[in-house]
């Protein structure tokens, strides 16, 4: 759903508590957005390069290049969109992609930017092709080629635009065209954030919305928020009610074990979803190889949503690994579903695991 009128509907996981899209829940993200680089936690790298590059522009008084952030959603890029243009000190427009169809739309926006502005574009892979190829021209040049009329009255106009900067976000770098990625100035892309950072963000918001979280609760939401500020928020604004139903006045190690557990979230971040498709390569395909099609069947999901949703999170902490036979489970999975693993499983499959880090198969391997 369309909360926020920009047209970006994300995932379908738009249900789920731990779902990284934006929900209804999420409406009132734009009154906790940190305005500064010190309030924003984590990506201390994006943050060093963009404060160089800041200070350089401003001291020469020139706009700054196009910045493309990129990575999942919820992460923070549209925050940091925003970090941009009041460290600059200059206003921003926000867009996104695919609500821009026409043209003319884009240079509406273009022609009423402010000099050295920023313009933001959410999902912009998903921009249309003609509407791209005007972007190019106002990118490097900082202007508009526009046809006025049709057939052989037509002719062309070159408008000038203000200097401004292009924020570009995209949960899929690999779908942006070539020529599009190539004028960008920065490519960033934003990390998952360790469960430190999500404290931070989390104590901070705690303060803003006034509500009290100890220590415990804090670090409890965190570790098991999968890396993403979006849901560690919504979690602990969940547990807020979770205390009011327990008479508690402050979320703590109790409070948050009690709603985490009702919530079907286990100690890693794992909702009920992400278990049953362990559980079903685990029992049904003996730990794996499973193609994506036959998974989505006996999981009764559908195949983009695994593979948009669901894997990444369950891929980038070693509970599977991707191979050209399809799907496998490693021994971290089977550990954490408590089954045993199948006899010479690892023979089976050593290929697939040769592209791993070892800590993600050894039996102890810490959970990140
Ligand atoms: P994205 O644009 O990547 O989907 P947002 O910028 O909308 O993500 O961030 C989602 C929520 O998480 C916002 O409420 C924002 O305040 C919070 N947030 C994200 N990153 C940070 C951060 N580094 N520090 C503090 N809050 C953050």
């Amino acid at each position: 759903m369309d909360y926020d009128n920009t047209g970006y509907n994300g995932y379908e996981d738009e249900e789920r508590v731990i779902g990284r899209s934006k929900q209804f829940d999420d409406r009132d993200e734009k009154t906790l957005r940190p305005i500064t680089f010190a309030d924003y936690s984590g990506q201390s790298k994006v943050k060093e390069n963009l404060k160089i590059f800041i200070d350089a522009a401003k001291k020469r008084g020139e706009s700054l290049d196009h910045v493309l952030l990129y990575g999942p959603p919820g992460l923070g890029k549209t925050t940091l969109a925003g970090i941009i243009a009041s460290e600059m000190g200059v206003g921003m427009h926000i867009t996104t992609g695919p609500s821009i169809e026409k043209t003319g739309d884009l240079a509406a926006i273009l022609t009423n930017l402010g000099e050295n502005e920023v313009l933001f574009i959410d999902e912009i892979h998903r921009l249309n092709r003609s509407v791209e190829e005007i972007l190019y021209p106002a990118m490097e040049d900082y202007c508009l080629d526009l046809m006025i009329g049709k057939g052989p009255s037509a002719r062309s106009v070159r408008l000038d635009l203000p200097h401004f900067t292009l924020v570009g976000a995209t949960t899929r770098a690999g779908m942006l065209s070539a020529p599009l990625r190539d004028r960008f100035g920065m490519i960033h892309r934003l990390e998952l954030y360790e469960t430190e950072d999500l404290m931070d963000i989390l104590n901070r918001d705690a303060g803003l919305m006034d509500i009290k979280i100890d220590e415990s609760g804090l670090r409890n939401i965190a570790s098991r928020s999968r890396g993403t500020p979006r849901i560690a928020i919504r979690l602990l604004k969940r547990m807020r009610d979770y205390a009011l139903y327990m008479e508690k006045d402050v979320i703590d190690k109790e409070v948050s074990d009690f709603g985490l557990k009702a919530l079907d979230i286990d100690n890693i971040g794992l909702d009920s979803v992400d278990r049953r498709i362990l559980t079903s390569i685990a029992d049904i395909f003996k730990g794996g190889p499973v193609g994506l099609e036959t998974l989505a069947a006996v999981t009764g999901e559908d195949p983009v949503t695994i593979e948009d949703v669901y894997e990444p999170f369950l891929l980038q902490n070693g509970f599977i690994a991707k191979t050209p036979r399809g799907r496998v489970l490693t021994s971290r999975a089977f550990e954490h579903l408590g089954i045993p693993e199948p006899v010479n499983f690892k023979e089976r499959n050593r290929n697939a695991f040769e592209n791993l880090s070892i800590d993600s198969l050894t039996d102890n391997g810490s959970n990140p």
